[in-house]
C-alpha cells in the first residue's frame, strides 16, 4: 500500500513526500481510510509505530475543508514533551496549510497558550492539567470541538489524569469524532474507551505490546555498583551514536550525568525535577549531537522522539514489561534498526524475567570482555539505597526533631504513605 491510496489533500501529500515516508505504517494503513470517512477509533498502538500521524494526517484533512477561527481539534497527551512532540509534528504535516497548532502544557508561562486560546488555533494539544487550568479562564473556548484525540490514554490513567479527562469530557461537545490511541488496554481503559467512542474501528487490540522489528536486545547481569564502569565500558566501544539512558528515578539520573560528565561522556539529563526551559535545551542539545547521552526517567521521556537515536540503554530495569517496550521504542522507530542494552543487576532479575515473559522470549546476555566485575566498597559510605534518595541532608539546627504537638506531626508524616507518589 502507499500513500496516494489516501483521498489526502495535495497539500498533505507534498509533506508526506517532503518528510520521506515511502509506506504507510500499519497503523497507519488501518486508521487513516477509518478516520478519513469520520469513523471513531480504539487503536492500540504503542510509540514508534507512526501513530501520530496517523490521527493527525486524517483530521488536518478535515480540518482544512471548514471554517477556520475556531479550535475544533483538541489532543490530550499525558507530558510536555509528548505534547510538544505531537505539536511539531502537526507542524511537518500541515506545512502547506494555514492550519495552526499550540500546546498547552505546565511549567511555562500561561500567556502564549492563552493567547493561543483567543485567537482559535484550529488544533490544541494539551496536557490535561494544564488544560483545566485555562478552562477556569474565559478564553479556553472548546464548544466548537470537532474532533477529540487521546494519545496514550493508559499513561494518562496511569499518571492519575483520569479525573482532570472526566472534567474536560463534561465540557465539550458530545457530537464529535473521537480517536482513542492507547498501547495497552486494561480494564479502566475500556471501560473509558466504551463510555466516549461510538462504534468505534478497532484497530490492533488482541496484539501483544512488543518492540518494533528491527531491534536487538543485549542484557548485561552485572553488580548494581558496577552498573556505572560497565556504562562507560560500553560507551567506549560497542554502543556508538546518540544514546538515551533511562535510570529509575530522578536522583540516580543525576548521579549517572554527573560521573559521566566526570569522565569526558558529553551528556544530559531530563527528569522531573528540572525545568521546562531546562527540558526543552537539554531535548535539544541532544537533537543536535552536542551531548552524546540522554539521561531520563521513564516519565519525563515519554514523547522523546529523536531521528537516528542508534540505542537505548535501561540503566535500571523498568518494573513493568509495559515500560521496557516503551524504552526501548525510542530506537528502532518507524522500521529502522536499533540496539537496546539492559544493565541487570541480581536483586532486578526477577523483573527482568516478567520482561522476557511477556516478550516470548528469553533476551541474550553478555560480558563486556576485559572489564572487572568486582563489587567495590562505597566510597561515601551509604549503601545505593540511601543514594536513591538524593543528595546526604546536613544535620542542622532546623531539622532537630521539635518538642510539643509538633513533633507528633512530624513522626505522623513520616510514617510510610499509602498514598502512590511520581518520584519519577
Ligand atoms: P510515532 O509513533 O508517531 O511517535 O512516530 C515515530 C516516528 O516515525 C516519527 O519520527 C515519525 O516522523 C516517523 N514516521 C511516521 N510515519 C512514518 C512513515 N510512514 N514512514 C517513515 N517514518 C514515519
Amino acid at each position: 500500500m502507499t500513500f496516494s491510496e489516501f483521498p489526502l489533500s495535495k497539500e498533505l501529500h507534498a509533506s508526506i513526500r517532503r518528510m520521506g515516508f515511502e509506506q504507510p505504517t500499519p497503523i497507519q494503513q488501518a486508521a487513516i481510510p477509518a478516520a478519513l470517512e469520520g469513523r471513531d477509533l480504539l487503536a492500540s498502538a504503542e510509540t514508534g509505530s507512526g501513530k501520530t500521524a496517523a490521527f493527525l494526517l486524517p483530521i488536518i484533512h478535515h480540518l482544512m475543508a471548514k471554517p477556520r477561527g475556531v479550535t475544533r481539534c483538541l489532543v490530550l497527551a499525558p507530558t510536555r514533551e509528548l505534547a510538544a512532540q505531537i505539536a511539531e509534528h502537526f507542524k511537518e504535516l500541515a506545512a502547506g496549510t494555514s492550519l495552526t497548532c499550540a500546546a498547552v502544557y505546565g511549567g511555562v508561562g500561561m500567556g502564549s497558550q492563552e493567547r493561543a486560546f483567543r485567537k482559535g488555533v484550529d488544533m490544541i494539544v494539551a496536557c490535561p492539567g494544564r488544560l483545566l487550568d485555562h478552562m477556569r479562564g474565559p478564553f479556553a473556548d472548546l464548544s466548537s470541538l470537532q474532533h477529540l484525540v487521546l494519545d496514550e490514554a493508559d499513561r494518562m490513567l496511569d499518571m492519575g489524569f483520569l479525573p482532570d479527562i472526566k472534567r474536560v469530557l463534561e465540557v465539550i461537545p458530545k457530537n464529535r469524532q473521537t480517536l482513542f490511541f492507547s498501547a495497552t488496554l486494561p480494564s479502566p481503559i475500556v471501560e473509558l474507551a466504551s463510555k466516549l467512542l461510538r462504534n468505534p474501528v478497532k484497530i490492533d487490540i488482541d496484539r501483544k505490546p512488543s518492540p518494533v522489528a528491527g531491534l536487538s536486545h543485549a542484557v548485561y547481569p552485572v553488580p548494581s555498583d558496577r552498573k556505572q564502569g560497565l556504562l562507560l565500558e560500553l560507551l567506549g566501544g560497542r554502543i556508538s551514536g546518540s544514546v538515551l539512558v533511562f535510570t529509575r528515578t530522578k536522583h540516580r539520573a543525576n548521579r549517572l550525568a554527573d560521573f559521566l560528565d566526570k569522565n569526558g561522556v558529553r551528556c544530559e539529563r531530563i527528569h522531573g525535577n528540572r525545568s521546562q526551559s531546562q527540558r526543552t535545551a537539554a531535548l535539544a542539545g541532544f537533537k543536535s549531537g552536542n551531548y552524546k547521552v540522554l539521561v531520563a526517567t521513564d516519565i519525563a521521556a515519554r514523547g522523546i522522539d529523536v531521528e537516528a537515536l542508534g540505542s537505548v540503554v535501561n540503566f535500571d530495569v523498568p518494573h513493568q514489561p509495559d515500560d521496557y517496550i516503551h524504552r526501548v521504542g525510542r530506537t528502532a522507530r518507524a522500521q529502522l534498526t536499533g540496539d537496546a542494552y539492559t544493565l541487570v543487576a541480581p536483586e532486578e532479575e526477577r523483573d527482568f524475567g516478567a520482561i522476557e515473559r511477556a516478550l516470548g522470549k528469553r533476551l541474550p546476555r553478555h560480558r563486556a570482555e576485559g572489564f572487572d566485575y568486582t563489587s567495590k566498597p562505597a566510597a561515601s559510605g551509604r549503601t545505593e539505597r540511601e543514594q536513591d534518595r538524593g543528595p546526604r541532608r546536613q544535620p542542622s539546627a532546623d531539622r532537630q526533631p521539635a518538642r510539643g504537638s509538633n513533633s507528633r506531626i512530624s513522626r505522623g508524616s513520616a510514617a510510610p504513605s499509602r498514598r502512590r507518589t511520581w518520584s519519577r
